[in-house]
């Protein structure tokens, strides 16, 4: 029984470290199937905004919810129950596992706590494995990676790292995907690649949030975008609209 693909809100969403507010009243409503920009200067509270989301901070006020389900504040190995995943910044990985292993870890638990422990914790069951393994093949497929299953991780290049931690995530088959800045040291071939992949993920009713400063990739892949400015919504719309919006230019876009 297939259920209908619901929006996940946020509403009024604070945080603050020692006093001072890092996000202050953030409303973002992510639809599945589409592309959603967050952008802003640094320390605006994106990074904040992510990790409220996916469990990691607990908001001090404000609600989250996908329909009209709550979305528990915490929590953060729950996520991959609710198909909520994930990249980082900085790629995590097991460096002396094969590329495939370091995907299939994916599908086993949301990538997070625990990152070692789960590698141990991959199935020992031959079915079970061989799913998961053929899981994790298919994922490397779609992003590009199929040929380096069997190389230890810490022998890719920093791209293909990037790459790999989306095809973990894909492992969730989530509903919704939270990206911390992806495009970064990316080169501009490989920035196109990364935009038609998460085009292409959004086209399976994937709802992306998409935290990103590269500005070229964001207006051209994003359906809507949200515009942050001292833990405060600025502004939100489409690329169109942002764009041209006058205080997002000044703040941000520059001249
Ligand atoms: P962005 O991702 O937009 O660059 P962040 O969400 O990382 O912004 O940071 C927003 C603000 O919150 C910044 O002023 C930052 O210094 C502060 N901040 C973020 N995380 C922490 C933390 N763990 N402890 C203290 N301050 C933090």
């Amino acid at each position: 029984q297939r259920t209908v693909p619901e929006p996940m809100r946020l509403l009024g969403i604070v945080l603050a470290f020692g006093g001072v507010r890092a996000i202050d009243g953030v409303d973002l409503t992510v639809a599945p199937g589409q592309v959603h920009g967050l952008i802003g200067p640094n320390g605006s509270g994106k990074t904040t905004t992510l990790n409220v989301i996916s469990g990691y901070y607990r908001p001090e006020s404000g609600g989250m919810a996908i329909g009209a389900a709550p979305l528990p504040a915490g929590d953060p190995e729950g996520r991959a129950a609710l198909r909520i995943a994930r990249t980082f910044q900085t790629p995590r990985l097991i460096g002396e596992a094969s590329v495939l292993e370091n995907v299939m870890i994916g599908g086993t638990v949301d990538g997070t706590a625990g990152f070692a422990e789960a590698l141990f914790s991959l199935p020992r069951q031959r079915a079970e494995e061989r799913d998961l393994e053929a899981r994790a093949r298919l994922a490397l497929a779609a992003v590009g990676l199929a040929d380096l299953a069997g190389a230890r991780a810490d022998r890719l290049q920093h791209s293909e790292l990037r790459f790999m931690e989306i095809a973990r995530a894909l492992m969730l088959r989530p509903s919704f995907l939270l990206l911390d800045e992806p495009a970064a040291g990316l080169s501009t071939e490989e920035i196109r690649r990364l935009g038609a992949l998460v085009r292409a993920i959004s086209r399976h009713g994937t709802g992306v949030l998409l935290v990103e400063h590269h500005a070229d990739l964001i207006f051209d892949i994003c359906d809507q975008v949200t515009v942050l400015n001292l833990g405060k919504v600025l502004a939100a719309g489409t690329p169109a609209e942002i764009r041209v919006h006058k205080e997002v230019v000044s703040a941000y876009l520059g001249a």
